[in-house]
């Protein structure tokens, strides 16, 4: 059943859409737990560690359904480039199991077939890829202008893959630079048409960065991970400065806490159409899905 979203669409129900989550295979699943378990120990209060969800596509196919959410959005992370093409292979067959779960491939900068591997993904119903500059190229200031990202984005763009990336970046957050933040905001102007989504609200470990450029700019922000670390008054500054159209709610489930920011989205206090949009429509509209509110 849907909680809260208050507003009557066709159908009756408002879908909700999880733009970011994780699944793994089960021995893996393990291992990504402890990793969370491990960084909960070492008192690190940004992993919400109490989730019943293990990490697998069916318990989260099963969280998604018992909400009453349309889709969630699988977002797997190659570290390095052989590591591609597996990965792939596995979001490809869960998401055919679990058609609620949507597919993003893995993809690595330093792939010597990139065009290829990205035509592919495109062929195969891929809807996007996933990119994490930070673990996958040791970048710790903003590579984005870099060579070996912007063939990536003008291949994404010229695909029509979204991309997702995730905003770690340490030096940034030592200095308090927004480079990263503003060289994001300036993509899409870089490469009109493609579509980015900035996870994290854009600057994880540094959201004052973004207030320089990126709100506003036609980059989407996904709500994982700032929901319950951020003050409920930033982020509603946050998606009023840069408008509730471009802001999409995610989980990173097993990291985050599915259950829990699911609470903290319902708690927001916005408008209904505020939180149809962000709770779904949105991601919906970004990714081609909108036959989802049927
Ligand atoms: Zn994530």
């Amino acid at each position: 059943m849907l909680r809260g979203m208050g507003m009557p669409e066709p159908g009756g129900l408002t879908p909700v859409v999880d733009c970011h989550a994780h699944v793994y295979p089960p021995e893996l699943a393990k291992k990504a737990l402890a990793f969370r378990e491990q960084r909960r120990l070492e008192g690190e209060s940004n992993y919400d560690g109490d989730t019943d969800l293990d990490g697998t596509a069916e318990a989260y196919d099963a969280w998604l359904e018992r909400e009453g959410f349309a889709y969630g959005v699988i977002l797997p992370l190659a570290m390095k480039p052989h590591q591609v093409h597996k990965l792939n292979d596995f979001t490809e067959k869960v998401t055919k199991r679990f058609p609620r779960l949507l597919p993003f491939g893995a993809i690595h900068p330093d792939l010597d077939d990139l065009k290829a591997t990205l035509e592919d993904l495109k062929a195969r119903g891929f809807l996007g890829v996933k990119i994490h500059p930070f673990f996958q190229k040791g970048a710790t200031m903003s590579p984005f202008f870099e060579p070996i990202w912007l063939r990536l984005f003008e291949a994404c763009r010229d695909l029509g893959l979204v991309v997702l990336t995730c905003t770690v970046f340490y030096d940034e957050i030592v200095q308090k630079s927004p480079r990263a933040a503003n060289d994001l905001a300036r993509l899409p102007q870089a490469f009109p048409g493609l579509k980015i989504i900035a996870a994290h609200l854009g600057a994880i470990y540094n959201w004052g960065a973004i207030h320089e450029e990126l709100l506003g700019s036609e980059v989407y922000l996904d709500l994982s991970y700032a929901l319950g670390f951020l003050e409920q008054g930033t982020v509603l500054e946050i998606i009023q400065k840069h408008g509730d159209d471009k802001v999409l709610f995610g989980t990173d489930t097993p990291y985050g806490s599915a259950e829990r920011n699911l609470e903290r989205f319902f708690k927001l206090p916005i408008s209904s159409q505020e939180r149809a949009n962000i709770g779904g429509l949105n991601t919906l509209t970004l990714l081609g899905k909108q036959e989802g509110l049927r």
